[in-house]
């Protein structure tokens, strides 16, 4: 196996000029899964960790700009206040050792719908950053991940940044899974209130082949709520969680059934939108 280990963007780029077809190794906790079971038998592997361009995180009043290679404990430890939404799904992201070492653009990269940030950054307006020999484009996240594990990366790119509007209001995320820690999420939800705009905003999670907007939940409740005291009546919130449900569009797998994921991910986005108001 041939093992590129770039240290920034250009030779980075360089290095998958050189070996076309060679897989981006980041943290390695969806990638080296695959090579122990066998799916992926990788000839060439361009190693991302030393690229400075790819590391970083940087918090403007209107911008959150994460390097891809930000890992989970960064999250956790630098984001809490700037992105709750965001930290608080980093926390539920498997054990303390993966959190060390996977990171936010490997995620993206896998494009799994049960994949813990996606629904934030769904629910955010986020777009990633990719660049390859031509360039760089910003693609909103809600177009970047195409299918499941499907992506719009191109051969010869690789995600270099992740760029979130920052907005004014409480946010949430709730994740049901088989047990509380080291679980892939059955049904996920992100729900965030812009209290400038007065609107809801609302990703779903691992109920579709991508994360998923629930738009007319969103018109509903942004509707609803007495945005100068953030409540809205308790019949709305149900309807809100029920609208959640009808967005989705769940299958049924070794982890679920679609009619449990849809009662799920129903009841967590009701809940997760009681939180944001009750604050
Ligand atoms: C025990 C265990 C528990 C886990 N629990 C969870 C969980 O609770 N929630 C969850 O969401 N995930 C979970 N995961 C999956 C995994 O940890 C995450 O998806 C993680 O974010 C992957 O990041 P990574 O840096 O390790 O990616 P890698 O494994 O290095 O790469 C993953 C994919 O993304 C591509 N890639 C990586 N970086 C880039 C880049 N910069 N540009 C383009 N492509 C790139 C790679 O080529 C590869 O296809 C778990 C994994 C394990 C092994």
């Amino acid at each position: 196996m041939t093992i590129a280990r770039p240290t920034d963007l250009p030779s980075a780029l360089d290095a998958l000029t050189a070996l076309p077809g060679a897989h981006l190794l980041a943290g390695g906790t969806d990638l080296q899964v695959e090579v122990n079971l066998g799916h992926r038998r990788p000839e060439a592997v361009v190693a991302l960790r030393r690229v400075v361009d790819l590391q970083g995180i940087d918090i403007t009043p209107d911008t959150l700009d994460l390097g891809a290679l930000t890992t989970y404990a960064q999250v956790e430890a630098e984001l809490a206040e700037a992105a709750p939404g965001l930290a608080t799904a980093a926390r539920t992201v498997g054990s303390p050792q993966i959190r060390n070492a996977g990171t936010i653009g490997g995620n993206l990269g896998t494009g799994s719908p049960a994949g813990d940030t996606l629904p934030w950054l769904v629910a955010m307006d986020a777009s990633v950053r990719l660049s390859g020999p031509d360039g760089s484009r910003d693609v909103p996240v809600e177009s970047f991940v195409t299918g499941p594990k499907r992506t719009d990366l191109a051969p010869g790119e690789v995600i270099h940044r992740v760029l979130v509007p920052r907005v004014d209001g409480p946010q949430h995320v709730a994740k049901v899974g088989p047990r509380t820690a080291m679980a892939i999420a059955i049904a996920s939800v992100a729900v965030v209130l812009d209290t400038v705009g007065r609107r809801v905003r609302v990703g779903l999670g691992s109920v579709g082949p991508t994360p998923l907007r629930a738009r007319e939940a969103e018109r509903m409740i942004s509707e609803a709520i007495d945005w100068s005291n953030l409540r809205a009546p308790p019949t709305d919130i149900t309807r809100f969680g029920d609208l959640c449900a009808a967005a989705a569009s769940p299958i049924t797998d070794h982890r679920s059934t679609a009619d449990y994921r849809r009662h799920a991910v129903g009841v967590i986005a009701a809940r997760a939108l009681e939180r944001c108001l009750h604050r």
